[in-house]
């Protein structure tokens, strides 16, 4: 059986992912702030040491996936949280984990979201890509949160896509999935803001399937993109949004 290290494994998309995999028998081990086998801060330098230290003596023997799902929402005021756990703790982390997958051949899935081709602030992108930390952090405080959050995660899926080939020569398959609203501790914070509550109720109805989506639906596909069967999969960024991006997006993707 396999060992996976996990970000964000606590709760919501992540707590589903740890949990599917254990009962398919794998090893997980998970770093988030709290309920984790490493507990860090991956908003920090130090954190994210601290993560990959901790992954790499608990699996010296290298690992046969890494998924990341720490993140924080738009709703929280402090934007430059948003881009340093959600952009820099995803590839900062991923970036030195990845020799340890490459010994395994193993799979890398990446958290983006549905919201990343909805990003407009292209400069802000561009200072996430360029692996300044300090002029990114200080750009996000002048958008506004949505645009923080869709912007660090379009950075993502974009980061994953420069870097899939070469992960592919080193035996790594690495992709980003794009979920829609998903029920989480996340989205119920501000699906009960009063605020934010009646556009979060209509954005939920316009889902053509129907439904929101739950963790497992995320959990599900994880499983699959980490297994035998998806290796030709590679560089792509997958919707999981129920029909939301086809029906807000049709002729782009
Ligand atoms: P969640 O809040 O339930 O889980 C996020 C996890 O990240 C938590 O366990 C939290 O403790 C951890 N985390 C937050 N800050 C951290 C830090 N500084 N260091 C380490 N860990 C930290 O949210 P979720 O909805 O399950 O989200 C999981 C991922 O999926 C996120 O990256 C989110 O952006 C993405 N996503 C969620 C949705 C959705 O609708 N729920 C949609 C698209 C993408």
């Amino acid at each position: 059986m396999g060992i996976y290290a996990l970000t964000g494994g606590a709760t919501g998309i992540g707590a589903a992912i740890k949990s599917l995999l254990i009962t398919r028998g794998h090893r997980v081990i998970v770093v988030d702030l709290k309920d984790a086998d490493i507990t860090a801060d991956l908003s920090t330098t130090i954190g994210r040491t601290a993560a990959v230290d901790g992954i790499k003596g608990l699996a010296p023997e290298g690992l046969d996936g890494l998924v990341t799902c720490a993140g924080v929402g738009s709703h929280i005021p402090n934007h430059r949280l948003i881009a340093s756990v959600n952009y820099f703790g995803t590839v900062k982390v991923t970036e030195q984990l990845a020799d340890l997958v490459a010994v395994k051949n193993g799979a890398i899935v990446l958290l983006s979201s549905n919201s990343a081709p909805m990003s407009t602030s292209n400069d802000y992108v561009d200072l996430l890509l360029s692996g300044d930390e300090d002029a990114a952090l200080d750009a996000s405080e002048k958008i506004t949160g949505h645009e923080a959050y869709s912007g660090s995660k379009q950075a993502i899926a974009r980061w994953m896509r420069r870097k899939a080939p070469a992960f592919a020569r080193q035996g790594i398959t690495i992709n980003a999935l794009a979920p829609g609203y998903t029920e989480t501790p996340m989205t119920k914070v501000v699906s009960e803001d009063p605020k934010y509550g009646d556009s979060i109720k209509r954005f939920k109805e316009s889902i053509p399937v129907g439904r929101a989506g739950k963790p497992e639906d995320i959990a599900d596909f994880v499983d699959f993109l980490l297994g035998p069967k998806s290796r030709f999969i590679c560089g792509s960024v997958l919707f999981i949004d129920g029909g939301h991006d086809a029906m807000l997006r049709a002729d782009q993707f």
